[in-house]
């Protein structure tokens, strides 16, 4: 093996030598490919470089004719060299021109050659040109050969970067200019227009050459073992974020970190000359070819995780971390394969306005967190990372689920112009913020904000909320590593209650199970889990668990009114066995000399149709309800919420809901109870509407709906709606929305 590496070490010396001239750029790649030539017995070395339309052009060569250079053009795609550049992948023949794809070009008199190997230049994981070699000969050529033309391929890629190769539009570090369209599904609403920047930033190896091979050892290795640790830490540490596909991921990491091939080449490399980082980029770029010959999608899946391992390795040798460490610009947006939802809020959230994600589903809980950070998150967008660079510009529409990547001048001005209206529109919504929402015959409804975690507490003043009408308490357990102890909950409970002031806060107990898993609770897989052993169901199985939740919640109220609503009630037993518990805590907390909250409002969800039958017996028990529409109509519509095949085949205006939920108001007059509703659809001010005419004095919503809704309020009349949709339900109506919806055209309500 020594011997072998000595023909490439001499090369990469040589190479150097050059490379440390003061000449000009070209004059450089001149004197490179006399030296390739000629350290690999070869009759030709050239260098095409690739143009901004994908076309190559000759840039440099020993051996064919020179009057050649600057003038052979291929087209995109076109001859061995075309694709090259187009697989990112090598070529090495013996008989080149029996390859279907080889191209004649007399200009070049290359007639003679008969054996081919050519490799990309490539740079950022694209290719940037294409680098030869030819014999009369035929021969084919070794292993050796091969990495010493990737090596210098890398050297000369150096040379296109830094802008040295005064070479018109050819393709440059700035080059990729192309638009890039990419699609997934969206997490979270909004807009982005910004700058991407990679959540693990690419390390670009400047510096190739290395004196002291042995130092360049002790480092890879030093680095390796650095990596290993933290991909076991990641692992083992317990991280909630760290299951599913994420997990998986990691578990590729941990084998290629191990394994001897990969450990064997980047000692090989580094043993003819280069620096540690180079022998990195060197194995990576041949993985990078693997990886678009290979098309089995679990190992091209395998390969895309070798070269994220590649890149934190490059980043481990730089001592450099993630983008949240060094710190991002205005406008970010985030591009990740994966992230935790924990490494989101990492970040400066006043710099963050979107995020793409090449995994992630609706209910992953980077999802939660982007949603209630109010960034536009789009995931599921296959490659996403490898689309862009640090800095590009980017558009995200996390409406469409569409990714428009170096947009064009006519997108990015049809977006900035969606943006500012949308800016304009909320300059309009914060005028209203201190204005009550009372309707033109001075009906006034209580808008109250959903949340969950501390980041979701600010929207309460933005908005200008009353209250937060639910307080989802299980996300926070979703996103801590570990079940959070009775004093982090008292802890975060306090926080909330500190930060809500004077406005009130219905707590939900824990709602975990269906889609609301918590990796650290054993919990057995079940076939339907949103009708499985979820919210008050586990908490009645598990009293210790709910009981620490309600002393946390009552630690936290000491000394004001406490607001509790328990989620999934099904039958009044379980709202009687939650409500013991309940006391049995409060005594509990009496004994003990605890300070406990002045008064608790004790509450139920209406979200499981039997209820419907019970209100009569419930209501006279219970301190307020809630309607969960979301859960409900799922149920009483047998439609998934989360699988929008079925989710959307139901409207939530038509005559059963509204029936239904026109019954729920009349019961609570009849028991005179406090009722609010509090799923998805009172965010939407045409449903909002519905809802006022059939008497829900109280709704709650997410924050960035309060502005619409409040708008439609103050245009609507109350009474009339009230009027209107009694007529339309009388007259058995079906298609109730398109009637509300010239209901609010004619009456200029904005809905
Ligand atoms: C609901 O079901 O309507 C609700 C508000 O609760 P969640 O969305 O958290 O299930
Ligand atoms: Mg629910």
């Amino acid at each position: 093996m020594t011997s072998s590496l000595e023909a490439p070490r001499v090369l990469l010396r040589r190479i150097r030598e050059i490379m440390a001239r003061p000449e000009a750029g070209e004059d450089r790649l001149d004197a490179i490919v006399v030296e390739i030539a000629a350290n690999l017995v070869a009759e030709v070395c050239s260098v095409y470089l690739r143009r901004r339309d994908g076309s190559m052009v000759l840039f440099a060569t020993e051996g064919l004719n020179k009057e050649a250079v600057h003038k052979t053009h291929l087209k995109r795609g076109e001859g061995l060299v075309g694709l090259i550049a187009e697989h990112a992948d090598l070529l090495n023949l013996s008989e080149a021109q029996e390859h279907p794809a080889f191209s004649y070009r007399p200009e070049t008199g290359e007639e003679i050659y008969h054996s081919f190997l050519g490799v990309p230049i490539l740079r950022g994981g694209e290719s940037a040109g294409v680098l030869t070699v030819q014999n009369q000969t035929p021969r084919s050529y070794s292993e050796e050969e091969v990495e010493a033309l990737q090596t210098t391929a890398m050297v000369v890629a150096e040379l296109i970067a830094s802008g040295e190769l005064a070479a018109g539009d050819v393709l440059d570090a700035e080059g990729r200019q192309n638009m890039a369209l990419l699609n997934g599904i969206s997490l979270s609403p909004g807009i982005a227009l910004g700058q991407a920047i990679l959540h693990e930033p690419r390390i670009i190896v400047t510096d190739l050459f290395a004196d002291d091979v042995p130092r360049e050892l002790q480092r890879l290795e030093k680095a390796m073992g650095k990596l290993r640790a933290t991909i076991d830490d990641m692992l083992l540490g317990g991280d909630p974020s760290v299951s599913g596909e994420y997990r998986d991921v990691l578990e590729a990491y941990r084998m290629f970190a191990h394994d001897r091939g990969w450990n064997r080449r980047l000692s090989e490399a580094i043993s003819t000359g280069l620096t540690a980082e180079a022998a990195v980029e060197r194995v990576r770029n041949n993985t990078r070819a693997l990886m678009v010959r290979q098309i089995d999608p679990y190992l091209r899946e395998r390969l895309h995780d070798l070269d994220d391992l590649s890149n934190r390795l490059l980043r481990v040798l730089a001592g450099r971390t993630t983008a949240a460490e060094e710190g991002i610009p205005d406008n970010t947006i985030l591009f990740a394969r994966t992230m935790g939802p924990a490494e989101l809020l990492d970040y400066d959230r006043d710099r963050l306005c979107g995020l793409v994600l090449e995994e992630g589903g609706v209910a992953s809980h980077v999802a939660i967190v982007a949603r209630a950070l109010g960034v536009a998150a789009v995931g599921q967008v296959p490659g996403a990372v490898d689309y862009v660079e640090s800095g590009d510009k980017v558009v995200v529409d996390a409406a469409s689920g569409e990714i428009f990547v170096r947009p064009s001048q006519n997108v990015l001005t049809s977006y900035s112009d969606k943006v500012e209206f949308e800016a304009r529109r909320q300059e309009q919504y914060a005028q209203l913020r201190d204005e009550p929402a009372v309707s033109q015959d001075g009906c006034e409804i209580d808008l109250q904000i959903n949340a969950g975690l501390l980041v979701d507490l600010p929207h309460l003043d933005e908005s200008g909320a009353s209250g937060i009408g639910l307080f989802r308490t299980e996300l926070q357990f979703m996103i801590s590593a570990t079940f959070p102890k009775a004093g982090q909950q008292t802890e975060m409970y306090t926080a909330v209650l500190e930060q809500a002031g004077d406005k009130p806060v219905v707590f939900r107990s824990l709602d975990i199970g269906g889609d609301k898993m918590l990796p650290y609770l054993r919990h057995a897989k079940e076939e339907n889990p949103a009708l499985g052993w979820r919210a008050i169901r586990m908490a009645l199985d598990r009293p210790g668990l709910f009981r620490t939740q309600i002393r946390a919640l009552m630690r936290a109220a000491a000394g004001r009114e406490l607001h509790i609503m328990l989620p999934m009630i099904s039958d009044i037993a379980e709202f009687l066995a939650a409500r013991d518990l309940l006391d049995k805590e409060h005594q509990h907390q009496e004994r003990h000399g605890h300070s406990r909250p002045t008064r608790v409002h004790l509450g139920v969800m209406i979200e499981v149709p039997a209820l419907l039958w019970q209100l009569d017996q419930l209501l006279p028990m219970v301190d307020f309800v809630s309607v969960g529409s979301n859960d409900l109509l799922q149920f009483l519509f047998a439609a998934d919420r989360g699988n929008i095949r079925v989710s959307e085949r139901f409207d939530p205006l038509s005559p059963a809901v509204l029936k239904m939920l026109g019954d729920i108001v009349d019961a609570a007059e009849r028991h005179k109870v406090p009722l609010a509703l509090c799923g998805e659809m009172a965010g939407r001010p045409l449903e909002a509407l519905a809802l006022i005419a059939l008497g829900y004095r109280s709704i709650s919503m997410a924050p960035a709906s309060v502005g619409p809704v409040k708008s439609m309020i103050r245009s609507m009349s109350a009474g009339d709606a009230a009027e209107k949709l009694r007529a339309l339900l009388a007259a058995n109506e079906t298609d109730i929305r398109t009637h509300l919806e010239s209901y609010a055209a004619n009456y200029n309500i904005i809905v």
